[in-house]
């Protein structure tokens, strides 16, 4: 069976793997747009920092792919799909026949609706190459300011400040990470970073970039202006549809998939930042690593995983900030109970969500990286946890 893979990211790489491993005479072919094999996008704010190169965060060689027989074809972009004749063709021209086709086009970075987005000196960071401009633009500025205050507007700041800017996060909501983090935690977190010089403005609605030739600030809803010579916005993520929309394929925010990763078109199956299952685009590592490896089971044996959906995980990677939140933190309606114990002088503070039988839900953990593992597994097991979580609070 011949499968081909549009998209080579941490999804396609993963769904590759996972096809080897399982058919050792399967053709595999991954059409990939970007000119390098595949990264680690993680890894791309420690190239940011200058602390890694890009091979450093390139797990597999090409020699990796040609050993095991995958067709990894860097710089190759698909511009088009056929599903009524199993076709894809990329940007030369040439039309490659599948029987079974992956769709991992991972997301771009969001662009807000200001005026300004496009002066010189205002960029948006998701591959190698932005992280490359960013970095030489860095090297001319004095002052960055960041739109958006997620995980990766936070560890983008702190990158930034690593390079010698003087920085300003700006977010719009009322607190950083208002998704994950309650106020006291994001309090805490707020007062760690302003440790490290790094200025956090909240309720900061940003309504232009401005500058000519080159930027020189943002302009605030209230009329304050944040001076910046470098303007960098992380607001979030837009899934890339566009080549399963042309083909017809039904798109919602994502390219909507069912539980076993299949879009609405036989044979071709979607995973990653670019998939929408029961209206989630998750937009994490293990999310595309999960769907791609559930993918590449059913593109071998139809139907044969159903994929449940991915507990989120996330860990700030800020060096001095040690912030891990898992599975529901901020349940909505209030219906569940919690735990928390807090030391904001010694930038600690923790939460824990439970479930209607008392078994852990959510967790939020800055400052205490020894709870992490004993935290992960009572999350992990399901069972009633009450007593367990208060001794751990003890701290
Ligand atoms: C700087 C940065 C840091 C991050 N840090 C974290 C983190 O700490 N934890 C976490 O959970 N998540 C993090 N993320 C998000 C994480 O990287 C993504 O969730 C993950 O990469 C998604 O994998 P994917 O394969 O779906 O998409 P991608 O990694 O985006 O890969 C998709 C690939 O498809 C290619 N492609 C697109 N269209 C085509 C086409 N038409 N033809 C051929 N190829 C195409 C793209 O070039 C791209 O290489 C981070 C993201 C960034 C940008």
């Amino acid at each position: 069976m011949d499968f081909v893979i549009v998209g080579g990211g941490l999804a396609g790489v993963t769904a590759a793997r996972t096809l080897r491993a399982l058919d050792p005479h399967a053709g595999i072919t991954v059409l990939e747009a970007e000119p390098t094999p595949y990264y680690l996008r993680p890894g791309l704010i420690d190239v940011l920092a200058g602390r890694k190169a890009l091979p450093e965060i390139t797990p597999f060689p090409r020699a990796w792919y040609e050993h095991r027989g995958i067709a990894y074809r860097s710089g190759t972009p698909a511009v088009s799909l056929s599903p009524g004749t199993h076709r894809v063709e990329v940007a030369s021209g040439e039309s490659i026949p599948y029987d079974r086709l992956l769709l991992s086009p991972g997301a771009e970075a969001l662009v807000p609706e200001i005026p300004g987005v496009q002066v010189p000196g205002a960029f948006t960071f998701r591959s190698a190459a932005d992280a490359e401009r960013i970095r030489t633009w860095a090297e001319g500025s004095r002052r960055a300011a960041v739109i958006g205050g997620g995980w990766l507007g936070i560890e983008s700041a702190r990158a930034l400040r690593d390079l010698g800017l003087s920085v300003t996060l700006l977010e719009r909501g009322p607190w950083l990470l208002c998704r994950q983090l309650d106020e006291g935690a994001a309090t805490v977190l707020a007062g760690l970073l302003a440790a490290q010089g790094i200025e956090v403005k909240t309720g900061a609605i940003s309504e232009a970039i401005l500058g000519d030739s080159q930027v020189r600030g943002v302009r605030l809803e209230g009329g304050e202006v944040v001076n910046a010579d470098l303007v960098l916005i992380s607001a979030g993520i837009r899934p890339r549809t566009g080549l399963a929309a042309a083909a017809g394929l039904a798109v919602g925010r994502g390219i909507v998939v069912d539980d076993h990763l299949a879009t609405s078109a036989p044979d071709v199956y979607a995973a990653g930042d670019g998939a929408e299952w029961r209206g989630k685009v998750y937009g994490i590592v293990p999310a595309a690593r999960e769907q791609g490896e559930a993918a590449a089971r059913n593109m071998l044996a139809r139907g044969s995983v159903t994929y449940g959906g991915t507990a989120p995980s996330n860990r700030l990677k800020v060096a001095g900030v040690d912030l891990l939140c898992l599975g529901n933190t901020q349940p909505q309606g209030g219906a569940l109970r919690e735990l928390r114990a807090a030391e904001p002088e010694k930038g600690r503070y923790a939460k824990f969500v439970l479930g209607p039988e008392g078994e852990l839900a959510g967790a939020i953990l800055l400052g205490l990286p020894e709870l992490a593992p004993p935290v992960e597994g009572l999350l992990e097991a399901g069972i009633p946890a009450e007593d367990d979580l208060r001794r751990l609070l003890a701290w």
